[in-house]
């Protein structure tokens, strides 16, 4: 493929945890060097994000990542000079929108507690529902899943999509899924999505893998194997390594299929 951008997921795709190996580090430095940009496209909020390449002494003056984009695809952010600076239209909008998700699952959580607690019996690990939040970290997938599709049915937002990323369920902003939020990076730059690479791991990853945008998909061999299976049947790339080095495997594969 032409390829002109990487958009990759952090926790479980980029790095096993903090810090980001200086291998996959220095690998960032060398395909920037190629002319191919590179996008952070994770779950977490920027702060977080920015703490992580920090604390991996990824040094954003070098030039790199050149945008990142957080909290599931709600919020964009490019790196001028040393800062990011927001994509002010988009953020705004977003902003707004959360403000109706919070709304709009707010006066809902006694039923979500009530179809975990009491309908399923799950007593979930860690739990944050209240007003306007929901984050919730079952014991396993399977009891995720389970919950994921209960709530899915009880719930007919326009606002909020509930994601599962492994054991986590979390309300995410429907209007701003990872792949939506990719778009428009890529139209920033002025790339097609056929020259950009989608790398993800997991659920919360699907809207940049599943071909709706036209972007390549791939994804580490540590991925759920709904997912390898998902990029796969789009002729996407399964490394045989897990996480930082299953990146490397597949942008350099990528590179010399071109
Ligand atoms: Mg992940």
């Amino acid at each position: 493929m032409d390829l002109k951008l990487v958009a990759c997921d952090l926790d479980n795709t980029l790095m096993e945890g903090v810090p980001i190996e200086p291998e996959v580090r220095e690998f960032m430095v060398e395909i920037r060097e190629e002319g191919i940009k590179f996008v952070i496209n994770s779950g977490r909020p920027l702060k977080d994000i920015l703490d992580v390449l920090s604390d991996s002494k990824v040094p954003c003056s070098r030039g790199y990542p050149e945008a990142i984009i957080s909290m599931h695809g709600a919020f964009i952010h490019y790196l001028k000079g040393k800062n990011y600076i927001e994509d002010e239209e988009w953020n705004k909008e977003k902003e707004k929108e959360m403000e109706i998700l919070r709304q709009e699952i707010g006066w809902k959580s006694k039923l979500w507690e009530k179809i975990i607690e009491d309908k399923f019996k799950i007593k979930p690990l860690r739990k944050e529902i209240d007003q306007g939040v929901f984050r919730v970290l079952f014991n396993n997938e399977k009891e995720a899943e389970k919950v994921r599709e209960a709530i899915t049915r009880e719930s007919n937002f326009k606002y909020t999509t509930f994601l599962r990323n492994k054991c986590f369920l979390i309300a995410t902003l429907s209007t701003a899924q990872k792949g939506c939020s990719l778009l428009r990076v890529a139209q920033h730059f002025g790339i097609p999505p056929n020259e950009v690479l989608a790398i993800g791991d997991s659920h919360n990853d699907m809207d940049m893998l599943n071909g709706r945008y036209g972007f390549v998909p791939a994804a580490p061999s540590n991925a759920d194997e709904e997912i390898k299976s998902l990029v796969k049947s789009k002729s996407g790339y399964v490394a045989s390594l897990p996480e930082g080095k299953g990146v490397i495997e597949i942008v350099r594969s990528l590179m010399d299929s071109h």
